[in-house]
């Protein structure tokens, strides 16, 4: 086995230099070339001729190149054009931004192409996906795999460097199931599979190879959850001695919905329980998941231990903190607030009073994991947004106390295959149903050349009584644009738009104290019209704030643009939300449409990574999920349900490699900042 971990220089033909080539594709050790899948293939037999295809249709085709031409259009795109003709006709195939090819795809050559033949201006036109200059017939196999490349490295070499991986170092890749396992599973052994995705017999072998190869992903990155967690031993138990609990649930304002009265008992038998809580609560916006996570606080307070809950802002935490103090007045619990903006020698009082145990229950943000805070006995920790902290900071919250209970809430819904995957090791609530006698959100786009109309109907809905946020993007990444956009913006609404109307301005920058100040001001209905850059995106919740204008939308994600609707349509007026853009392409189109036609968190998320996949889905990257080279988050639902399973029960035949494996492999990235 350890010669899988050989450094691909032992290759015959990989010198240092291209051995430098190699790692630039992540492939530094046998083992990684091994999981270097090919990422397409070509289907010799399959091609078609070229008088044969369709519009619309996907396909590969082989010919001879008779021309090229390097273009550029209006807007600037480079398009790179090749003529090829096969023995039934000519076609024309267009790469678009890849101008390099004029240098590497020349007349004379033969093609291998695949792709999508689309009808430009009444004109068939192949719109490449794939391609291979055919040279001297190196291959003579069916399907041919198509491999990433980077610098100085060819097709033509890189098939030569994966035949002699799978020739020479094939025996030596453990087996981790045992052969009943995957009989009962379906599943193929480990050397077929390696040896059929990168060589495929056939397309039936590719997809058993496929099957099992996600499989093996996915259930060591479940082994590797479990081991992270690796439960200490240690637990508390709750066990209520007060009627502190009965007295909240009678003052409570409203009643619980069953969504919310079926995860408290969740939770409740966790924390009752002789095991540690590790627990996620989803809910979409504007579920109720603070009032539970008040209950869950209060519970542990009764059971006499103490409780903290962090927030990702200031803004959120602070908004707790009333929350907390409204939902509890007349309980005799202690509650205080810790952030970044509270003064030193406030700090140093809150330092000592929870050293003695004197706080009953904490809210603040990352303050809360500095060194030198300490508990006295800690119960209970609940992480608000957890997307927006890293696996650490949660840890270093629970490590607060003995062995904490955890519950970390999440507003932003986590399809079910990649909650399965990145939270393996944690259990699930979900609240399923909003309070009663909200009203779905009108959701529309408009461009913004239809702006007076915009703002007439924002002045309508003022003069109602209602109350309007104003989001503007971040641009390029770059808060110092973000804050310019902002700005500008705020001077012209203020500057005469709205008449008798108050506008406000929250941004990322100002001092704690100013946003806190701005936020009760606009909670409190002092300011009407609030503009603000996407600080507000998470929690602010303003029941009387009725419509939500996004600016530039067509630059948000749909989990962004759900976040932020998710601020209005949280009282029993009508809401709107009304998203300005140009959008400039056909996906930031399809986000727009599908935010009009949905109201629904969960069925949004799923689009969303199925649009973009779940390497850019917030916070995933700590969780190296996107070193999933064949499983696909948001198709293999079955594999991932099958993983968890298996990692449950099994004993694998190699626990050495297992641990190998999840080092190489998932334990590369590190935290992400929040943000
Ligand atoms: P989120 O789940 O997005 O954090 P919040 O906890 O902020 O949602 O709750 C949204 C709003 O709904 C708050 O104003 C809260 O007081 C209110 N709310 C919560 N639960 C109920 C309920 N069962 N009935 C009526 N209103 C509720
Ligand atoms: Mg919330």
């Amino acid at each position: 086995m350890d010669r899988l971990f050989n450094k691909v220089q032992f290759l015959k033909g990989v010198g240092p230099r291209r051995s430098n080539n190699l790692g630039r594709l992540g492939a530094e050790t046998i083992f990684d070339l091994f999981w270097n899948v090919p990422r397409a293939y070509f289907n010799r037999d399959n091609c078609k001729k070229i008088a044969e295809l369709q519009i619309g249709e996907n396909a590969s085709i082989r010919g001879l190149v008779k021309g090229t031409r390097l273009s550029r259009s209006r807007n600037g795109m480079h398009i790179f054009k090749v003529v090829l003709e096969d023995s039934s006709g000519i076609i024309s195939a267009v790469w678009f931004n890849q101008p390099f090819l004029s240098g590497i795809i020349k007349t004379g050559q033969e093609l291998f192409l695949s792709g999508r033949l689309r009808d430009s201006y009444r004109i068939a036109e192949l719109n490449v996906s794939e391609y291979e200059i055919i040279e001297n017939e190196d291959q003579n196999a069916e399907i041919v795999p198509v491999y990433a490349l980077s610098e100085g490295l060819s097709q033509k070499f890189m098939r030569a460097v994966m035949l002699q991986v799978i020739q020479d170092y094939l025996p030596y890749y453990p087996e981790i199931l045992a052969k009943n396992i995957r009989e009962e599973y379906g599943l193929c052994d480990i050397a077929f599979a390696f040896s059929n995705i990168h060589f495929p017999e056939g397309g039936e072998a590719y997809l058993k190879a496929r099957k099992r190869l996600a499989l093996e992903e996915l259930l060591l990155f479940q082994i590797s959850l479990r081991n992270e967690e690796k439960l200490a031993g240690d637990y508390v138990i709750h066990r209520v001695k007060s009627d502190l609990l009965k007295d909240l649930q009678n003052m409570l304002p409203f009643e619980l919905t069953d969504a919310q009265r079926r995860v408290l008992q969740e939770i409740y038998r966790d924390m009752e329980a002789p095991y540690n809580m590790n627990r996620l609560l989803q809910g979409d916006v504007g579920s109720g998941k603070t009032v539970v996570a008040a209950m869950a606080m209060a519970r542990a307070v009764a059971s006499g231990f103490q409780a903290g809950i962090m927030a990702p802002t200031e803004i959120l935490a602070e908004q707790h903190y009333l929350a907390m103090q409204s939902l509890f007045s007349g309980s005799g619990v202690v509650i205080a607030r810790l952030t970044g903006g509270t003064p030193a020698a406030e700090r140093r009082m809150i330092t000592q009073a929870l050293a003695r145990g004197e706080i009953d229950l904490i809210v603040g943000t990352h303050a809360l994991i500095q060194d030198e805070l300490l508990f006295k006995d800690l119960g209970l920790v609940v992480i608000d947004e957890q997307h927006r902290f890293g696996v650490k900071q949660r840890a270093l919250l629970a490590a607060k106390g003995k062995a904490p209970d955890v519950l970390v809430m999440t507003a932003t819904p986590i399809p079910r295959t990649l909650a399965l995957t990145v939270y393996g090791e944690l259990e699930i609530s979900v609240i399923d149903e909003l309070p009663p006698g909200r009203k779905m959100v009108k959701t529309r786009f408009t461009r913004p050349s239809a702006k007076n109309k915009l703002y007439s109907f924002m002045r309508r809905e003022l003069e109602k009584g209602s109350q309007v946020y104003v989001v503007c993007p971040l641009v390029e990444e770059s808060e110092k644009q973000d804050l310019q956009a902002a700005v500008s913006l705020y001077e012209e609404l203020k500057s005469g738009i709205f008449p008798g109307f108050v506008v406000g301005l929250l941004h990322g920058r100002m001092k704690s104290k100013d946003k806190e100040i701005l936020m009760k001001e606009f909670k409190e209905g002092r300011i009407q019209l609030l503009v603000s850059t996407t600080v507000i995106e998470v929690g602010m919740d303003v029941p009387n704030a009725s419509v939500m204008i996004i600016e530039h939308a067509d630059r948000f994600g749909l989990s962004q643009l759900h976040q932020l609707r998710g601020r209005v349509g949280r009282g029993t007026r009508q809401s709107y939300c009304i998203m300005v853009a140009e959008p400039k392409t056909e996906e930031a189109l399809k986000r727009l449409k599908a935010m009009e036609n949905s109201n629904d968190g969960f069925e949004l998320a799923q689009m969303d990574l199925l649009i973009r996949g779940p390497g850019d889905f917030w916070g995933v990257k700590q969780h190296g999920l996107k070193e999933l080279k064949v499983a696909n988050l948001a198709k293999d639902q079955k594999l991932i349900e099958l993983s968890r399973e298996l990692a449950k029960k099994l004993n694998t035949q190699d626990m050495e490699f297992c641990e190998l494996y999840i080092e190489k492999k998932f334990k590369k990235t590190e935290d992400i900042a929040p943000n």
